[in-house]
């Protein structure tokens, strides 16, 4: 049978189609193709099928994230004379993961400078920029130079992407939404690294949830994605370590964004739970000690411990907020700025026993019913609304004892919430077996 002559796009989605490797300048083109237009959206989608299906090897997956970065600007910090290293960190999303809002300010208070380019939340994980927005005034999209200002003269801020960074990436991750090819470990290891490559760090640390409620439902899927991840950007020039954290519970007491906030100013009084804590500890141990501002992971533990104790990781989170236009005075008075739900109502336990198990990922369905996440790109979030007084698997309950509080707009929803927690956190005869928040650390 006479081949066809096909368009360039269709040739190089042959080659993929029929399991070929992609040589670097077909990757390159693709890339162009995708931010230039040149490739339409039926041809984008048919490639991210293409890659979804047959994979990425090693050295297309180092292409693609080159491509990728390469495709727009990228901050070139070295004419900002900081005198520390450029770092960030990065979750691959849970529920109640609020550690961003904490680790920034600790890292800040430790010497090192985070512009830390957070996303918003699609589905069931939260995003950081949705929960700074809580914050009246606060800006999270901030413009290169306001970028750079703030992280120089604050040591951190928290904003959403601009749109010139990585711009391959909003149109590819977009179509992979629409097209159920999300979940591929070299399309996730290109489209986050992506972006941290043209924010131009010196450190990275990442975060790979693993559990119920994460994208990894179990530890080989997240080896295998935080392998991916820190290769990919050593072979960038970036190190980084991973660490892989249990998603089989919410991670903290709360989940929702303006209570979340609120959390995560408490943690910065002191007022820390313990696996919000260990996980941390250890993604700032890593990212202090890998960026060479501390000589041992000992050292950096000890180096966060005391930030966080004297306040001045609370006095870079302060200020950080009003850098980007929240309240001067946010940390003192938190409950006078967030909005409150109209009403909150208690889960009770059905019988004496155990937390045994969540059901994570629906927790987090639970908080986006309730009008907390988005299930479209263009959902509003009502910012009030979610869980606090989460009960940590483990923890001995009497029948009708709190396992969570709700908080939400409307009675009708409130009552929605708590029969659906009612079935999603499970009570059992005896205690679960404790296991650690943060599993394990992959390095390359
Ligand atoms: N987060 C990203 O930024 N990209 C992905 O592909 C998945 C999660």
């Amino acid at each position: 049978m006479a081949t066809e002559l096909l368009s360039p796009p269709a040739e190089i989605i042959r080659r993929k189609r029929d399991r070929q490797r992609l040589a670097g300048d077909d990757i390159a083109a693709f890339v162009r193709g995708v931010v230039d237009g040149s490739w339409g959206d039926a041809q984008v989608g048919a490639m991210a099928m293409a890659m979804f299906i047959h994979g990425l090897d090693a050295d297309e997956t180092v292409a693609l994230t080159a491509a990728m970065t390469g495709s727009g600007a990228r901050i070139d910090w070295s004419g900002e004379g900081l005198p520390g290293p450029v770092v960030d960190k990065h979750s691959t999303g849970g529920v109640g993961d609020k550690v961003s809002l904490m680790l920034a300010p600790l890292l800040a208070a430790c010497g090192a400078f985070v512009p830390m380019l957070s996303g918003r939340g699609l589905g069931h994980t939260g995003g950081t920029l949705d929960k700074l927005d809580a914050i009246p005034g606060y800006r999270s999209l901030l413009p290169v130079d306001a970028l750079r200002r703030t992280v120089r003269s604050v040591g951190c801020a928290i904003v959403g992407q601009t749109d010139d960074l990585a711009p391959a990436d909003r149109r590819l991750y977009a179509t992979r939404h629409l097209t159920g090819t999300v979940e591929s470990v070299p399309l996730i290891t290109a489209s986050i690294l992506s972006k941290k490559l043209a924010a131009g760090l010196q450190a990275l640390v990442l975060d790979v949830k693993a559990g119920n409620g994460a994208f990894a439902a179990d530890l080989p899927m997240a080896r295998e994605l935080a392998r991916s991840l820190v290769e990919v950007a050593a072979g960038a020039g970036l190190p980084a370590v991973a660490r892989i954290t249990d998603m089989n519970q919410v991670l903290g007491r709360s989940c929702g964004n303006a209570l979340e906030v609120r959390e995560a100013v408490a943690f910065l009084r002191g007022d820390c739970e313990p696996r919000l804590l260990e996980v941390t500890r250890a993604l700032g141990a890593d990212a202090l000690h890998l960026a060479g501002l501390a000589a041992s992971h000992e050292q950096a533990l000890a180096q966060l411990d005391a930030a966080l104790a004297d306040g001045r990781a609370l006095d870079r989170f302060a200020r950080m907020v009003a850098a980007c236009g929240g309240p001067a005075d946010f940390v003192e008075r938190p409950d006078a700025y967030l909005a409150a739900a109209p009403v909150t109502r208690p889960v009770p336990a059905a019988r004496d026993g155990w937390v045994a198990a969540m059901d994570t990922r629906d927790i987090g369905l639970a908080v986006l019913d309730l009008g907390g996440g988005r299930r479209l790109a263009g959902d509003r979030i009502d910012p009030r609304v979610g869980l606090t007084d989460v009960v940590p698997l483990g923890r001995p309950v009497r029948a009708g004892e709190p396992l969570a509080l709700v908080h939400a707009r409307d009675d009708a929803s409130a009552r929605a919430a708590c029969a659906r927690l009612a079935r999603a956190i499970g009570i059992g005869d005896a205690a679960p077996a404790a296991g650690p928040a943060v599993l394990e650390r992959i390095a390359p």
